[in-house]
C-alpha cells in the first residue's frame, strides 16, 4: 500500500504578466505531495520537512517575483503558476534527495499544485505538476 504525505503552504508575493502588466499582489497556496512508505510509523518528520521546504519559498514571499533572481530567467519573465510549479518541484526534489532519502529512501515528491488567489480570497485558478 502506497502512502502520500501532503503538505500545504502559503505565501504573498507580487507580479506582473503581459495580460496584466501593473504589478499586483497574489496569494500563492502550495500543496504538496510526497509518496513513500513509513517507517518507523511515518513517510517523513513532517516538522522537518515543513521547515526544509519553508527554507525555499521565504526567497520568493512579500517579493515582486518578475525582479527575483531565485527564479529562472523564464521564470522571472512569466512568473505563473506552471513556472512556479516547476520551481518548486526542482527546489523540493533537491531537499528531499538531499536531506531526507537517506533516512527513508523511497520518499519522492508525487506532484505539486500552486493555486493563485487574490489578497482578498478570490480563486482564480491552479496548476498540477505530477512526477510521470
Ligand atoms: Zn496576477
Amino acid at each position: 500500500m502506497r502512502s502520500q504525505l501532503i503538505l500545504h503552504f502559503e505565501f504573498i508575493a507580487s507580479h506582473s504578466l503581459s495580460v496584466r502588466e501593473t504589478p499586483h499582489d497574489h496569494r500563492w497556496r502550495l500543496k504538496t505531495v510526497i509518496q513513500g512508505e513509513p517507517q518507523n510509523g511515518m513517510i517523513l518528520n513532517m516538522v522537518e520537512v515543513r521547515s526544509a521546504f519553508q527554507t525555499c519559498i521565504a526567497p520568493l514571499a512579500q517579493t515582486y517575483l518578475n525582479d527575483n533572481d531565485r527564479l529562472s530567467p523564464a521564470a522571472q519573465q512569466t512568473p505563473t503558476c506552471e513556472s512556479l510549479a516547476a520551481h518548486f518541484f526542482d527546489q523540493f526534489t533537491a531537499v528531499l534527495t538531499d536531506r531526507f532519502c537517506p533516512g527513508n529512501p523511497t520518499v519522492r515528491l508525487q506532484a505539486i499544485e500552486v493555486e493563485l488567489y487574490e489578497p482578498d480570497g478570490q480563486e482564480w485558478g491552479s496548476v498540477r505538476l505530477e512526477q510521470s
